[in-house]
């Protein structure tokens, strides 16, 4: 064993609760740590390696295990040193990687705004959270130092700002986690900075009244004492407690009321073995002074979602003011302070740190949190989300759900089953009809009527407090737009190409219509048909790629070329041996002046010009069919050339693009452009060019704009051709 004087208090403090532990690699992870940090500074001055130490003496508070502890020495490392993640996980093992990560903060992305980088830091926490409890306890541990030395920050804007966090966030965490030793403090801290003015306050006039709150308590408390040792009820403790600041000041300002206003600003717990004690207990608690009625809970038949077990009931006390009294037992009393902490179990292989099924509230969240993307929307749902005041209500089978206070029958329905959400009608509380929008009400026996035919109305959408009930809603209505695209572009399609009669037929057939999916950049049928019925794409400029391969000539067995006087020259192309031929240019390559070509002879006697390279040409089983041909050196016509731009997406790239190829004097159809899911755009241009050098300069341009990852020139080499 190492001896580090720095370390003897948490040495002390580790040894009382874990005798077992490895203190070698604790002191590891400390020297560690400290040599990281050497040279850094606190706002306060001290060395930083004093935070982590002290975080690590937070940690055990809740009796953290060595893993924990040790995270806790390296939380910062990663983030504000040199250090790597590697590093860690080659010294301390796996484990204690994933935790410093978990509590690492996202590096900044350029681009993002800061609220969306503190979403995506919060999302991340979650996600961690999700592998790792211990992660957030690590996190609570390193706020709750911060906020103990807060007062060393020097901007007030800065101090407001994290107090405001720590309440909007890590209070609710650790509510929910059931840690209230921390979440008390933390409460407070934040009280502290925020409204220095009434914590100061509250502070001295509870301790003014300390004198007669202890003499009045210890009266309850003889009281009950007494009479429980006459009923035969062995308890194990008997004791006041005043809650902690900033639930009283809440309390105020709820109820509009001063401070001696304040009735339940004392409560007494009892103590004691077992369960059916605590029921004795509630019993003689009852017959000594009167209950105030709506004040009973019972949290041991009901937990709460962070397993908090406890009877709490309000009494008309001796000097006529209302009295909480707490009834738990030991084991209850462990996990209501120490909350998920309390159920850690520290031997080897039984470590238990993911979150289990009583954690459903960490699933729910992770759900849906991954589907929000605005920064705002995020933080309103999240702090929703943590918002402790829930409801209880009974399916009739007599199942217990939880939703949040102001919920309403449809929030249960899609709580219960998606489906059972889409499909609902009606709803029945307690066997009476009620409106959707009823507000369900603690012990309500809900019923949900559903119709096969049932679906959503977006007035619902207005109705229904949970986040998650929201999404499940919105998603059906984004998938039922997009079927109803789907199908209203598919009928424009097939219309269209109908309209074409025989020649297009085998531009009906699904094959051909992935075929063409593809070539228009999308990744099935579907999306493509749903581009076109949401009119982001038209049915003529996909007819207009295809309509002349459809209409490909047959070749000839024998080779024959014939005059053809209507076509004289101007097409750019001299066939050797033949003037007057009827030229065309293949819709597979689409040959520019300046390609090296080759004709072809078809049956119309006619010849088609392609590319030399053109698969097309290369597949030809028939060489007696080819034919030379040459680029005259004059001519007056342009050629269609298309082009594929892959780049970053960005504001007014198509716009730079369409600008880039105007400069060039260039004559453009048709432009096509989508962004695709890796946040790239593919531009799709046709247009009307000179010659290869032409198109080549074109490409030049595009290329040096800000963003461009290719650009292409497309040659199509579809199978529909039937030139062999
Ligand atoms: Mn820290």
């Amino acid at each position: 064993m190492c001896e580090i004087a720095e370390l003897n208090s948490l040495k002390e403090k580790i040894l009382r609760y874990n005798p077992d532990c490895d203190w070698a690699l604790i002191c590891d992870a400390y020297r560690f740590a400290a040599e990281a940090h050497a040279g850094q500074k606190r706002h306060s001055g001290e060395d930083y390696i004093t935070h982590p130490l002290a975080v690590a003496e937070i940690l055990t508070e809740v009796d953290a295990d060595d893993k924990t502890i040790i995270a806790g020495l390296l939380h910062d490392v990663v983030e504000d040193t040199e250090c790597s993640g590697e590093e860690i996980e080659a010294r301390f093992g796996r484990d204690v990687a994933v935790l410093t990560e978990g509590v690492t903060k996202l590096g900044k992305v350029k681009g993002r705004t800061k609220s969306e980088q503190k979403m995506e830091n919060i999302r991340k926490m979650i996600l961690a959270m999700a592998t790792d409890i211990r992660v957030i306890i690590v996190k609570l541990a390193d706020r709750l130092h911060n906020m103990r030395t807060l007062q060393y920050h020097s901007s007030e804007a800065k101090r407001r700002e994290i107090a405001g966090e720590t309440l909007d966030l890590y209070t609710p965490l650790a509510n929910r986690l059931g840690v209230f030793q921390f979440k008390w403090e933390l409460e407070d801290l934040a009280l502290k900075t925020l409204e220095p003015q009434v914590y100061r306050r509250l502070l001295q006039e509870l301790a003014s009244t300390r004198k007669a709150r202890e003499a009045y308590i210890d009266e309850v408390i003889g009281l009950l004492g007494a009479k429980l040792k006459e009923s035969g009820i062995e308890y194990k403790e008997i004791y006041g407690r005043t809650k902690n600041l900033y639930s009283i000041y809440r309390k105020m300002l709820r109820q509009q009321k001063d401070l001696d206003e304040i009735y339940d600003v004392l409560a007494v717990r009892v103590i004691v073995d077992s369960v059916s004690d605590c029921y004795g207990v509630l019993g003689i608690v009852h017959s000594l002074w009167v209950p105030v009625p709506g004040r009973f809970k019972d949290y041991i038949a009901m937990p709460k979602q962070n397993m908090y077990q406890s009877i709490h009931t309000t009494i008309i006390s001796p000097n006529g003011k209302p009295l909480e009294v707490q009834i738990r037992t030991e084991e209850m009393h462990h996990v209501a302070e120490y909350g998920i902490a309390a159920h850690w179990q520290y031997k080897e292989g039984k470590t238990n740190v993911k979150p289990d099924r009583k954690l459903n509230w960490l699933r729910q969240m992770l759900d849906w949190q991954n589907e929000v993307k605005d920064a705002d929307e995020f933080m309103a749902s999240m702090k929703y989300d943590l918002v402790d005041q829930l409801v209880y209500v009974f399916t009739p089978r007599g199942d217990i759900y939880e939703l949040p206070y102001g919920s309403v029958p449809l929030d249960f329905a899609y709580r219960v089953h998606t489906e059972v959400g889409h499909k609902a009608i009606g709803a029945r509380c307690n066997g009476n009809m009620v409106t959707f929008d009823y507000v369900l009400q603690n012990g309500d026996i809900i019923e949900i009527l559903t119709s096969k035919n049932g679906k959503p109305s977006r007035d619902w959408l207005k109705i229904v407090k949970t986040p998650q009930a929201r999404n499940k809603i919105r998603a059906w209505f984004r998938r039922e737009q997009r079927e109803e695209g789907v199908a209203r572009g598919r009928e424009l399609y097939e219309r269209e190409v109908r309209s074409y009669g025989e020649d297009m037929a085998a531009y009906l057939k699904s094959d051909a219509i992935a075929e063409l999916a593809k070539r228009f950049q999308f990744a099935n049928t579907d999306n493509f048909f749903q581009a076109i019925g949401e009119n982001h794409l038209t049915v003529t400029a996909v007819i207009n790629g295809i309509k002349d391969e459809i209409k490909y000539e047959e070749p000839v067995s024998e080779p024959v070329i014939r005059p053809y006087a209507e076509n004289k020259g101007h097409h750019g192309i001299i066939v050797k041996g033949a003037d007057n031929v009827k030229i065309r240019f293949g819709r597979c390559c689409n040959p520019l002046p300046g390609d090296p070509v080759i004709g072809f002879i078809t049956r119309g006697a006619g010849i088609t010009v392609h590319r030399k390279d053109c698969v097309n040409v290369i597949k030809g089983e028939d060489p007696k069919r080819m034919i030379a041909v040459e680029w005259e050196d004059a001519y007056d016509t342009n050629f269609q050339a298309e082009i594929n731009i892959v780049a970053d997406d960005r504001d007014r790239l198509t716009a730079d693009v369409m600008t880039a190829i105007n400069d060039t004097k260039t004559t453009i159809n048709t432009v096509f452009a989508r962004v695709m899911k890796d946040g790239t755009a593919v531009i799709n241009v046709k247009m009307e060019v000179k010659n290869n050098s032409h198109f080549d300069y074109i490409c030049k341009k595009i290329r040096r704009l800000k963003g461009i990852h290719e650009v292409k020139r497309v040659i199509h080499a579809s199978d529909n051709h039937r030139s062999g």
